[in-house]
């Protein structure tokens, strides 16, 4: 095959060494948008955009609801699973993460924009917080009623405290990259 002479193809009468990365066509400077991958032309541009940009603003409440609603629930029960177990925060907390990225993921229907991720971890974050603000005062409390007559024991007060930002710190994570990583992958 021999390399003839490209032609961009919204200006025919343009030669152009260019071409799409993403369509393969030809394209002159003044119709090559530079992205991140390489240069593309302005049709491939504008119709990445549409994909990345379907979520409606219902899936905006949806998230954030079901995100903090289920983040809620997975502090409560790692509350209840740590005062026996403490170690299986561990192993618990990233699974939580992945569950809740499933099924709010599952509820927007592949519907996705870059706003709805980063709602989906801040949902992870504002449901854990009641808990949070609980032990929070909770541990404070004790802490105040031992003094400084045992120091041990008041630390002791803040451990539940521990957990749930250890909770938070890899279930937040976890549950962003499911929720907004198989989008990627598709
Ligand atoms: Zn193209
Ligand atoms: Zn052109």
């Amino acid at each position: 095959m021999t390399e003839s002479t490209l032609y961009c193809y919204v200006h025919p009468s343009r030669p152009t060494l260019l071409r799409c990365n993403n369509c393969e066509r030809p394209i002159c400077v003044s119709c090559a948008v530079r992205t991140p991958t390489g240069y593309r032309c302005k049709e491939c541009v504008r119709g990445q955009q549409k994909i990345f940009e379907t979520a409606t603003w219902s899936d905006y409440v949806i998230v954030f609801f079901t995100g903090a609603l289920l983040s809620g629930i997975a502090s409560l029960l790692l509350l209840a699973i740590t005062s026996f177990i403490w170690f299986l925060v561990i192993v618990l907390a990233p699974l939580a993460g992945v569950t809740i990225g499933n099924i709010t993921r599952h509820f927007v229907k592949g519907r996705h924009s870059r706003w709805l991720n980063l709602l989906m971890g801040a949902s992870i974050i504002i449901g854990a917080l009641p808990v949070m603000l609980v032990l929070g005062l909770g541990g404070a409390l004790v802490m105040f009623s031992y003094g400084r007559s045992d120091i041990v024991s008041s630390l002791f007060s803040l451990g539940p405290l521990l957990w749930q930002i250890i909770y938070l710190v890899m279930a937040t994570p976890a549950a962003y990259s499911q929720f907004s990583g198989l989008f990627i992958r598709k």
